[in-house]
This record gives C-alpha cells, structure tokens and sequence, in this order.
C-alpha cells in the first residue's frame, strides 16, 4: 500500500504539466513596480518560479503582452442581478438564483476576477455555487462565501417587500446578542466562509434609511467575537456614519460602501486597520440605466441621495490613507463589468498601480488569504491574467482582459 503511494506520488510529479508564460510586462502587485520579460513556471495549479531568465524546458509556453495577477473583488452578489430589483426579487427562486449564479460566474472569471467574496445569497445558493465551482464542474472564480446576510428585522437584509400577513422574514434576520449569535453559527454550520452583517440601512431595501444604524455596537460586537473565534472574517454593510464607526469599533474586518464616512469615522478606521471597501461605480451604471431597467420607485430617492454624496467622501477617506480593498456590489450593475470601479479609484487620486493593489495584495490580505492570491510569485496559486494594454498606464485595460488563467487551468485565451 505504501509502495502504490509512493508509485502515485511519483508519476503525479513525474507528468505534472509545466507551463511557462513569457511576459513582456509584469505587475509586480507587492512593489507596485513593472518588470519586463519575465518567465512564470506552472506546475499543476502553482506558480513555481518566476525569473527573468527563460527555462530550459517547458511543455507549453505562452507568450502574453501585460501580465496581472488575476484580480479579486471582494464584493459581489453573484447569484443577483440589476433587472430584479424591488418586488421583481419576489419571483427568483432560491433554485434560480443558484443557476443564475453559474452564468454570472463564468461571465466574472472571463473578466479577468479569478477571486470573489461574495456577500450575500439567498438560502446558501452562494455555497452550492462555491463548491461546484471547487468541484472543476463549472467555470467561475474562487469564492469566499457568506451566505445570508444578517440583519434586524426590518432592515437593509430583511425582505420588507410584503404586508405583515404574508410573514415573510428573509434568511439572516436576527435580533438581540444571543439570536445574532446563534445566526453566525448557524451560517458556519451551513458552509459560510465570511459574515457579512448589515450595519446599516441600505439604498435596495423598503422603508430605511442608509444613514441609520441598524444593529446596537453590542450586537455587532457580539457577531464579530463569534465569527473571529470560528476563525471567520466579519463584512459590514454601513453607510451611514454612525454604522461605520461601531463596525470599526466592534472589531469588524471591512466596511462596504461608507458613503457617509467622514474624518471622524476616518480616524476610527485608521486607528481600528478596519478596511474600507467603496462601491460607487453602481451608481454611475444605475443614473444612466434607471429608465432601462425599470428601477424601483420605491428606491430611487434613496439611490440619488447616496449617489450624491458618496463619490467626495470615499474619495476623500482613500487619500487621507483609509485601507482600501476593491469591491464593486457587482449584481447591482451586470456582472463581468467589475473593473470599471479601478477607474473611479483613478479618478479619486489613486496611480493605476495603487489601484491594481487594492484590487490584488489589498483585497488577498482582507481575504486573510495573502498566501495564496493577490500577487504572482512562487508558491502562490497560478491566478494569471494578460490585457493588451499596460494597466499601470491606462487602468481601463483591466476593462478588457483577453487572458484567463485560474489555478494554472486557462479560461480564456485571445492570443493563441
Ligand atoms: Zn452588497
């Protein structure tokens, strides 16, 4: 028995495919820096060496023009989409939604994301989604699930659509420290990788208010105690000041969109490490496709209030040296459009490179996953993408990535 391990062993390593990808350009995502004509060497689903001298063998080389690591968006919902809004969500199924999920998937990886946290999924389809995904059954990033979101009743993450005698309660509702805690174990139990926790109130919910904290400081302290000591990260839904600051105090890992932060929430966060993660591309997409679409009435003055408000303040936390991770609330606007949100972070003050951090090491470090993701180097997982242009000149390459490679296996190739 031991013998046919050995055996195994040995030809697994003897026809490991070993692939070699010439670039002309190399982000260098932990410097910052470019490098030219590099040499990355795959072996199975890892790079093994990456030197600016070319190996003496190969079984396949691939020469690509402007080599990234492949991105990570750290806030995605990919089982939800921009034309089921409002009382439309009544009518996808959570069996829907997880097919809907297999398509968004394939159409995130093909824009160059190979790792995505997703934030929020009806009846764990987030989870069935991750681990077809694992399986090699379907093509899509890595993801780092969170199933339901919790919420206080009548919250951001409670469903408010119908009157009270319908009783309907959407899946992460928990109030009180002894209820929210038993919601993080029981999404632990269920597969949850991350909590994500509505701080709180949000634009795409019935009847609050985006700048109201929804959970006490103790209730959130509670889900954050909980989920560290299971050893998972915390997410928080806050736009409003208020939100932002108890998130950061409770010991909460990121707080998504902070539209409303201001210096003093800025100086929590700084002092806590707490990541910031801005959304604001959304709103771009929904101002110019609200007719299309049939955006919700019920929504829309909720949606032009944030909107105006939140591109100075995120702008402004960023260049005051908040701790950025890129995330995009991608299901708000179509999926595959995620890279649109690097030239927002530009257009605050960021270098194309600084962006491509926040979108590479950043995001893998508030992953807790810097090990394995964010940059190209030996020992990390071979998550390669190539554009035609050089990103760290004109950031908008990233919105057309010609090249795929997801643990060493390619996706997409335009060059061959
Ligand atoms: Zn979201």
């Amino acid at each position: 028995m031991k013998n046919l391990f050995l055996i195994l062993l040995l030809a697994t390593t003897a026809f490991a495919q070993r692939t070699v990808i010439h670039a002309n350009k190399l982000f260098d995502a932990k410097s910052g820096h470019t490098l030219t004509n590099q040499y990355i060497v795959i072996e199975g689903d890892k790079i093994v060496s990456v030197s600016g001298t070319a190996p003496t063998s190969a079984d396949n080389t691939i020469d690509l023009p402007n080599v990234l690591p492949g991105l990570i968006d750290v806030h995605t919902h990919l089982t939800g989409d921009p034309f089921h809004f409002g009382y439309a969500e009544l009518s996808i199924s959570t069996a829907q939604e997880a097919l809907n999920g297999a398509v968004n998937a394939k159409t995130t990886l093909e824009a160059g994301f190979t790792t995505v946290r997703n934030l929020g999924a009806g009846g764990y389809s987030d989870i069935a989604l991750r681990d077809t995904i694992n399986s090699g059954a379907l093509p899509g990033p890595r993801i780092d699930a969170s199933g339901p979101p919790l919420g206080i009743t009548g919250g951001h993450c409670d469903n408010n659509l119908l009157p009270f005698e319908y009783h309907v309660q959407a899946d992460g509702v928990a109030d009180g420290i002894a209820a929210v805690q038993a919601k993080v174990r029981q999404n632990i139990k269920y597969g949850a990788d991350v909590i994500k926790v509505c701080a709180s109130g949000g634009v795409l919910s019935k009847g609050d208010d985006p700048q109201a904290s929804q959970y006490t400081l103790e209730e959130l302290k509670a889900i954050a105690a909980d989920a560290h000591r299971l050893g998972r990260k915390v997410a928080a839904h806050a736009h409003g000041k208020q939100a932002i600051i108890w998130a950061s105090e409770a010991g909460i890992d990121s707080v998504e969109h902070a539209s409303y932060i201001d210096d003093e929430a800025i100086a929590v966060l700084k002092k806590n490490g707490t990541y910031m993660v801005p959304t604001t591309y959304l709103s771009d997409w929904m101002m110019e496709n609200m007719a299309k679409i049939g955006f919700p009435e019920i929504y829309r003055q909720k949606m032009l209030d944030v909107s105006a408000v939140a591109d100075r303040n995120v702008a402004h936390a960023m260049m005051s040296g908040v701790k950025t991770a890129f995330g995009t609330d991608a299901a708000v606007y179509p999926h595959g459009l995620n890279a649109h949100q690097l030239a927002k972070f530009v257009k605050y003050g960021l270098t194309p490179a600084q962006a491509l951090q926040t979108a590479t090491v950043n995001a893998a470090d508030l992953l807790g996953w810097s090990s394995r993701i964010g940059s190209i180097e030996p020992g990390k997982l071979a998550d390669i993408i190539a554009t035609d242009a050089d990103a760290t000149q004109d950031i908008t390459a990233t919105e057309h990535v010609q090249f795929v490679m997801k643990g060493g296996v390619i996706y997409k190739n335009e060059y061959k």
